[in-house]
């Protein structure tokens, strides 16, 4: 039935036209254009279908995802740029919307075929960078007793690395010595590694001695999706030096931020519930506007491991098996958020 009326709907649209046209000779350019559409174009949904793939579209920042067991895309409305498995690639023609269907260029075929037998997924957490917050003349927050959050920062993150290295992950330390950093140094060397991950490591401080437990903290949404924070991170010129395709860098953030986001609130999610299921005293995740979050260029969180300023984490965090504790159950945390998205 449905097909049906498409047809009469079809019909109707060519006798419009050749009755607009009022000439054959139009009418058959038109149709000449539509054949080329149909062959230069497959329709989303029957793509999907053969492939076996699910779909998403998202109508506030017109992103389609496409996914499946073995390959995840990104496809921007009216875009010839998208990312397959973690990797941006470029079309001839863009992405259309066409009577509320989605059309995608022949190409993307391609490509899709030939990414799909790629086993890289498109988040994979491989590289981390660890950053042990504050530094030098920077103390951080200070204990009653004067235990500097810095040491702390920087103790657990040094374990961090080696657990993680342990576990096959790739990690670099923003500093590895009682020196002072920049933020923008700290965001700078993640995205000149590379990173899959950047985690800062830190201890709070409160007014309340009574306050304590863990807390994880991710980029606010709302700082995600504004196309000026892409256009002041596209002139950084990172990914690309394609200029052929105006504002393409400013897209490619785009849709690198939006990548960036999901996964810091999944590894804050894997990082809450991993705490909460071994009894640590862990808040749920939080959305916070650090600077460190904002300008990472990668997937990035914060992690308070507790609070300097409660006796019992004092005495928690200094001891070196908590230490590790906590360095471990971070490992476990990344670990199973890398299954999960296998
Ligand atoms: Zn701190």
């Amino acid at each position: 039935m449905q097909n049906k009326l498409k047809i009469l709907f079809l019909i109707f649209l060519c006798f419009s036209f050749a009755l607009l046209a009022g000439c054959g000779k139009i009418s058959h350019d038109i149709s000449t254009k539509r054949a080329n559409f149909k062959s230069d174009y497959l329709n989303l949904e029957s793509f999907c279908k053969r492939y076996g793939l699910a779909y998403q579209y998202n109508t506030v920042d017109d992103i389609i995802k496409l996914y499946s067991k073995t390959t995840k895309a990104d496809l921007l409305i009216s875009s010839s740029i998208g990312v397959i498995d973690g990797n941006f690639f470029s079309l001839k023609r863009p992405i259309l919307q066409k009577n509320g269907k989605i059309f995608i260029p022949e190409q993307f075929q391609t490509i899709f075929q030939a990414k799909s037998y790629k086993s890289q997924p498109f988040f994979q957490i491989k590289t981390v960078m660890v950053d042990p917050g504050h530094g030098g003349k920077d103390p951080g927050a200070i204990s009653r007793s004067g235990l500097k959050e810095k040491t702390i920062n920087l103790i657990v993150s040094k374990i961090l690395k080696k657990e993680l290295e342990q576990k096959g992950f790739k990690v670099y330390l923003t500093r590895e010595t009682d020196t002072y950093l920049s933020l923008k140094e700290r965001v700078e060397l993640a995205k000149k590694y590379r990173c899959d991950l950047f985690i800062s490591i830190h201890a709070n401080a409160n007014n309340s001695l009574r306050v304590k437990g863990i807390e994880v903290y991710y980029l606010r949404s709302n700082e995600l999706d504004s196309l000026r924070r892409a256009k002041k991170l596209s002139k950084l010129n990172y990914f690309i030096d394609n200029k052929s395709h105006p504002g393409a860098e400013t897209i490619l953030w785009d849709l690198n931020l939006t990548k960036n986001y999901q996964l810091s609130v999944l590894t804050s999610n894997s990082l809450y519930f991993t705490f909460h299921k071994l009894d640590f005293d862990v808040k749920a995740p939080r959305e916070a506007n650090f600077y460190v979050l904002r300008n990472a260029y990668v997937p990035a969180v914060l992690f308070e491991m507790g609070y300097l300023t409660n006796q019992d984490e004092e005495r928690f965090l200094r001891n070196s098996y908590y230490q590790k504790q906590i360095a471990q159950t971070i490992v476990l945390a990344l670990n199973s958020l890398n299954k999960k998205l296998d």
